[in-house]
């Protein structure tokens, strides 16, 4: 398959091919950080495209499944090779499709060509144990089966890394995979997507198509050949989508949202727990589902901590991710500024004290963009909204307790469970924190937002469908177990 060349239409790939939606209606992408920056424009699929990729990959798969898994391995390894080769290319798209800065963005898509590498790899791995048998002339032992056609959902914040940690698995343990990326992120994917095309793999076997989530996700969620849904995205779409799905009987994934703390213990190293943070929390402009947004001192060192993160947070700079030297690009697009200023608002409204930031940022650079400042409030309770509800902005709630038992049960007071951190030289709170904190991911003396390819990922509570992804884990969702007795 040949790569789409500099253009500004992206069609969606079915079938090994690059096809406009039977409407021909497209959606155009603009830059967050200069809306009169087209980027592209995607497809606005129907139901009926949606159903032609479901048929295709429902077809590719019969072959697809028999292939040895290293055999399958051979086209990821080689999609991880055109990947690497368009890092800066699709690094570029990916900051001005949806802000966050280049270095941020050529990192992830590095990720990207490590996910698959990794996954690759996984088709020359076991895929089962040997169990003894009562029987004395039996082997009995565990196999995997794939799901067959599992449709990927994926949202906006993550284009390169999410759509390939999901996948590249899929793909390596036998699956076939139609994948809806976030609008607002199609064009990134469809790059993404341009390098599984020069790949070669069969036709059929990996099928992208755009449009809006109500149409093409929602009738991924539906469609009865569809047989896993794996899905990340918000907390309401999502428990939609795991309905859908288990309403007739298929099976879903699904990775939501997170409000996720950071404790800064007493004996705590402030100056490493400020950086990360900063780190954790603003990064993205704060849109990373494992985002720090809720920071809660100890009283002894809350003074000083505030001072110091105060100090470095004041000389973060902002503009368009693209330019050297800009810590912090826009929000994503105009409704999520929109959604970050009305919890801002909020906070302001149920009483909280805001102490920097708060506001849009106007002027020359900024008028086109979605900038906003980074933003802090302090006397927050765990009643108020900004302390309970996921914002997805650079904004950071500031909470003082007087006992490691508070800082926990305040930590844990939220309906998430996503990742979490505490910053302690102490190996008495380190272990309370290992063992009471309620989140899939709980990380000492590092930020909230930091995950390995190479190890489970997911949430508990409501971050989560429980189920875990990345790493080995991916299997048990991607595959299902078969217990062979052989006599
Ligand atoms: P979103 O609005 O839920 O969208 C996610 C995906 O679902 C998009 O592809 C979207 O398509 C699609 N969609 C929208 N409405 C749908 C519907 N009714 N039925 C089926 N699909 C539908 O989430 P987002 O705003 O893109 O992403 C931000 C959220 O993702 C945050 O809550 C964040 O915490 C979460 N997130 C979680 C993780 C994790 O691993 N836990 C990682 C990253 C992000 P359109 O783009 O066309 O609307
Ligand atoms: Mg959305």
């Amino acid at each position: 398959m040949t790569v789409q060349t500099e253009k500004k239409h992206y069609l969606n790939f079915i079938n090994d091919e690059w096809v406009p939606s039977s409407t021909r209606a497209v959606i155009e992408n603009t830059n967050p950080a200069n809306n009169e920056d087209v980027i592209g424009y995607v497809q606005k699929s129907t139901k009926e495209d949606l159903d032609n990729a479901v048929a295709t990959a429902k077809a590719a798969q019969k072959s697809w499944k028999k292939l040895p898994g290293d055999a399958r391995g051979k086209f990821l390894y080689k999609a991880a090779d055109i990947l690497e080769s368009r890092i800066d290319e699709i690094a570029e798209t990916m900051t001005r499709e949806m802000g966050k800065t280049l270095p941020e963005a050529k990192g992830e898509t590095a990720r990207g060509v490590a996910i698959l590498r990794y996954y690759a790899g996984e088709g020359m791995r076991k895929v089962g144990d040997v169990i003894p048998s009562t029987d004395k002339d039996a082997l009995m032992f565990t196999s995997r089966a794939p799901l067959g056609v599992v449709g990927v959902i994926t949202p906006w914040n993550f284009p390169v890394a999410i759509p390939i940690w999901k996948a590249a698995p899929a793909l390596i343990y036998g699956n076939t995979v139609v994948l809806k990326p976030a609008t607002e992120t199609a064009v990134t994917c469809a790059k993404v997507y341009e390098c599984f095309a020069e790949a070669g793999f069969p036709p059929g076997v990996v099928n992208m198509i755009t449009g809006p989530g109500s149409v093409i996700g929602q009738g991924l969620a539906e469609h009865p050949d569809v047989n896993g849904i794996t899905f990340t995205g918000s907390n309401s779409v999502g428990k939609q989508i795991g309905q859908t799905v288990l309403a007739r009987g298929g099976k879903y994934q699904l990775e939501m949202g997170g409000k996720n703390p950071v404790i800064v213990s007493s004996d705590a190293d402030l100056d490493l727990a400020v950086e990360a943070t900063i780190s954790g929390g603003l990064r993205s402009t704060g849109q990373k589902c494992t985002a720090t947004s809720r920071v809660i001192i100890q009283s002894e060192v809350y003074e000083e901590f505030k001072e110091k993160l105060l100090e470095k947070v004041k000389e973060i700079t902002i503009g368009n991710g693209l330019e050297e030297g800009i810590w912090m690009g826009p929000s994503a697009s105009e409704n999520q500024l929109n959604t970050v200023l009305s919890y801002i608002q909020k906070g302001l409204d149920e009483g909280a004290s805001l102490i920097l930031g708060g506001e849009r940022l106007s002027g020359d650079e900024f008028d086109n963009g979605y900038f906003i400042q980074p933003t802090l409030f302090e006397n927050v309770t765990s009643d108020m909204t900004i302390a309970q509800e996921e914002i997805f902005g650079p904004v950071l709630a500031l909470m003082k307790v007087e006992s490691m038992e508070e800082a926990l049960e305040l930590a844990n007071d939220v309906e998430f469970g996503l990742s979490a951190s505490i910053f302690t030289t102490n190996i008495q709170k380190m272990l309370s924190f290992i063992n009471e904190m309620d989140a899939g991911l709980v990380r000492i003396n590092a930020e909230s937002a930091g995950v390995e390819l190479q190890a489970p990922f997911g949430g508990m509570k409501q971050s989560s469908s429980h189920s875990r992804e990345q790493g080995q884990a991916a299997i048990e969702f991607f595959t299902s177990i078969k217990t062979v007795f052989v006599k």
